[in-house]
């Protein structure tokens, strides 16, 4: 079938030439002349197109007055100026051709009223057809493609790293096991415990919680690299910025410090945020209205600023001075919960800021060591209305120190054999970060929960469809 997208008809002022496009029926109404319109959407943008359909077509009333929202159709037909307000084209149909009906009695869950968003979970699978979700995920699309963009006019190679991993010396979160072990009847050691040399691997494999190890390996070779991919966190933690399953980007830089590093995640959330005002701007006029009021103006001020950057012990200063009372009480050394970090960017700030140095005690092994020995080179960015967007660091390339930190936490050493390789072979100066797609899409879209912003989310309890 030959058909125009509706963004692009929608555009189109040759009016009287034969077109035809296909889509689902949002709305049908009769008029009183004996003609129906049907607004028709496509998804190729959130604008429906309006096409008269008179009772003179040979099924006008066998098929056409028994369309229902949701009905599937292909149209072919005139494009005209459109009188009606709010369109400036619309089609004047030759054919309407049903491609499949909507029965009353099936009870197609999207009438027109809107269905709460905790409702459109359990319709997974037919929530893209609504305003919200057809919104959201063209703005998820050009924000991946924005990614792509903006690492490749940048030198960064795309890089992908395994989904499955045998390293648990990742530590940024617990992790999902895989294995094809008989669960009922599992194989032990002499010791009586699991024995692992009979699964699949050979060895207890998991989902991957970050691909940044194996990133450093191509980082340290390529010079810059970045990961898009999918990870995975079995912590059962249920609240609005939490998946089990969610989509990374990872750069990695060689010949890098963490200056270097925080210019590059600013200059990269301002290049995202520009680029989906530039090319998003019908998408986000629907969320700044209907989600999340002062959106384009919150987006607008982060694509154009220079963003804060204030070390830990700073931030730990404004949280005790501001006088609150925080249910997770404030003193140098403690992680920050989302209750400051709250404060830090939506009270204090009013901005995106970038966290720094953090207590060597708090942060993952491989973040550099300061010379105070008490603090870390890492990096987190904050944002206001979601918290940390971003977390990364320089990475300890000194082999020395690295192995005291491993020994420090009490790991085995052998472990991370490959990955102190890459400190005794020709070691560089290196950092990077882990930029969390759903979070960002929320910041973008304003969407309360990031149950939201992914196709098909992935929580404690819930893997359905
Ligand atoms: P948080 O403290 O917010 O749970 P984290 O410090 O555990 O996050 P990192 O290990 O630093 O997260 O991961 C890098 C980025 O990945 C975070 O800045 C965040 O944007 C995103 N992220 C982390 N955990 C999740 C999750 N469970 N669901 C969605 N995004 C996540
Ligand atoms: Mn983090």
């Amino acid at each position: 079938m030959r058909r125009e997208f509706i963004k692009d008809v929608l555009k189109r002022k040759d009016f009287g030439t034969e077109i035809t496009v296909a889509g689902w029926v949002r709305t049908r109404r009769d008029s009183k002349g004996g003609f129906s319109f049907i607004e028709l959407n496509d998804g190729s943008c959130f604008g429906n197109i309006q096409i008269l359909a008179e009772n003179s077509l040979h099924n006008y009333t066998s098929e056409i007055v028994k369309l229902l929202t949701g009905a599937s159709v292909s149209v072919k037909g005139k494009l005209v100026e459109s009188p009606g307000k709010g369109q400036s084209v619309e089609i004047h149909a030759l054919a309407v051709k049903v491609l499949g009906f909507c029965k009353q009695e099936d009870g197609y869950p999207l009438q027109k009223q809107r269905v709460p968003f905790e409702k459109l979970r359990e319709v997974a699978h037919l929530r893209p057809r609504t305003n919200s979700f057809g919104a959201m995920l063209r703005i998820r699309n050009r924000l991946a493609y924005a990614t792509h963009k903006f690492y490749q006019e940048r030198n960064f190679y795309y890089l992908n790293t395994p989904v499955i991993t045998c390293s648990d010396c990742e530590g940024a979160g617990e992790m999902f096991q895989v294995t094809t072990l008989d669960l009922n009847n599992l194989p032990k050691t002499v010791n009586n415990k699991i024995d692992y040399s009979q699964d699949f691997f050979g060895r207890k494999a998991s989902l991957t919680v970050s691909g940044q190890l194996e990133a450093e390996s191509y980082a340290c070779a390529l010079g810059n690299v970045y990961t898009f991919g999918p990870t995975f966190r079995a912590e059962n933690s249920n609240t609005r910025r939490h998946l089990s399953e969610f989509w990374m980007i990872e750069p990695e830089m060689a010949f890098a410090d963490i200056d270097d590093n925080v210019r590059l995640a600013e200059d990269y959330v301002r290049y995202l945020t520009s680029d989906i005002l530039e090319h998003c701007s019908e998408d986000l006029d629907f969320f700044n209205k209907r989600i999340q009021k002062g959106l384009i103006e919150r987006l607008t001020k982060v694509s154009e600023a220079v963003f804060k950057t204030i070390n830990y012990s700073n931030a730990i200063d404004i949280l005790i001075k501001s006088g609150k009372t925080f249910e997770y009480p404030v003193k140098w050394g403690i992680d920050l919960q989302s209750e400051h970090e709250k404060f830090l960017t939506e009270e204090y700030f009013k901005a995106p800021v970038t966290v720094v140095n953090y207590p060597k005690n708090i942060k993952a092994f491989y973040m550099r060591l300061n010379d105070d020995n008490e603090t870390v080179a890492a990096i987190d960015m904050l944002v206001p209305g979601i918290g940390e967007i971003i977390g990364g660091s320089q990475r300890e390339e000194r082999l020395d120190v690295l192995q005291n930190r491993i020994r420090e936490l009490g790991q085995p050493i052998e472990n991370y054999w490959w990955y102190l390789d890459l400190r005794k072979f020709g070691t560089v100066p290196h950092a990077g970060f882990g930029l969390g797609f759903e979070r960002l899409i929320q910041f973008c879209t304003g969407m309360q929960n990031i149950r939201d912003v992914i196709p098909f989310p992935r929580t404690p309890n819930n893997a359905d469809f």
